[in-house]
């Protein structure tokens, strides 16, 4: 499975009084859960991740800009990066894919098994200097941390709902969220009343699971009688840009005697989407001729 898709929506709701971003995520997080071969709990974890990524790319307006969101906590799970583009690319890695944890409930608590830590957001755009938030976790399910990132490093009003659906061979069932934000025009109450909505809202993957869209759970159970429009629909994809020739780029960063010091081939491999790269021995001395 290459490159899977999902959607994200943008729009605006109450005459442009809050702006939305929603999205459909369960073939990319499928796809991150293989290509990094993901325990349970860290899938719920990076598909929270990947899906808070994505909605926030919603927001960046160059096509050459990107945002990561990375995850450092001191628990056993230690965290998570994910990097969005503006073009709806995605790419990440949990620092621990393979943890195991006995199963039961509580044991898919991904607060709890990332413990204390911190959330960092880096804004990076073509002109500007990266802009750089970081707030501590405060309970460690994303979402809610994501809603407080906004609040304290961007004062915006954030109501944000996560999903990762589950099941028992560790297959995605369904993955989407759904990101709320108050404009300097809203009204108050109804900030608090959208809050309320999305907070109440049934788990997002389930009713996904149940055949749902996002549009429809946004209608039923967020805005409910309110006013909304979709402004754009675009696809939002996995993709990683490494190849050889980068690798091959930063092996030449490395000099002239550490590429000697290679006795053997070596097959570095891509963080981000686990692709290795071998290089021969003749491969590494070609490089080598190069810095001549
Ligand atoms: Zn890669």
């Amino acid at each position: 499975m290459n490159n899977p898709d999902g959607t994200l929506l943008r729009g605006s709701i109450a005459d442009n009084q809050f702006r939305f971003f929603a999205c459909e995520t369960t073939a990319i997080v499928q796809h991150v859960r293989d290509i990094h071969d993901l325990y349970p709990l860290p899938s719920i974890f990076m598909g929270r991740l990947i899906t808070a990524a994505a909605l926030m790319s919603g927001e960046l307006k160059s096509h050459l800009s990107e945002v990561s969101i990375r995850i450092d906590a001191e628990g056993p799970l230690k965290g998570g990066l994910v990097i969005a583009s503006k073009e709806g690319m995605l790419k990440g890695y949990a620092f621990v894919p393979q943890l195991w944890m006995p199963e039961n409930r509580d044991n898919l608590k991904v607060g709890k098994a990332l413990g204390k830590g911190t959330l960092t957001v880096i804004k990076q755009t073509w002109l500007n200097a990266p802009y750089e938030g970081k707030i501590e976790l405060l309970t460690g399910e994303i979402g809610h941390d994501l809603a407080h990132y906004y609040l304290q490093s961007e004062q915006i009003h954030t109501a944000v709902n996560l999903g990762v659906l589950i099941d028992k061979k560790a297959r995605i069932r369904a993955a989407g969220g759904i990101l709320i934000q108050a404009l300097p025009q809203a009204d108050k109450k109804l900030i608090a009343q959208l809050e309320e909505n999305l907070i109440n809202t049934p788990n997002i993957s389930d009713l996904m699971d149940m055949g749902l869209t996002i549009n429809q759970i946004l209608d039923i159970f967020v805005l409910k009688e309110l006013p909304w429009q979709i402004s754009k629909t675009t696809p939002i994809k996995f993709q990683c840009h490494c190849s050889k020739e980068r690798f091959a780029d930063v092996l030449l960063l490395l000099g002239k005697e550490e590429l000697q010091s290679m006795k053997e081939e070596i097959s570095p491999v891509c963080h981000y989407c686990n692709t290795a790269y071998t290089f021969s021995k003749e491969e590494i001395e070609e490089l080598i001729r190069s810095l001549d």
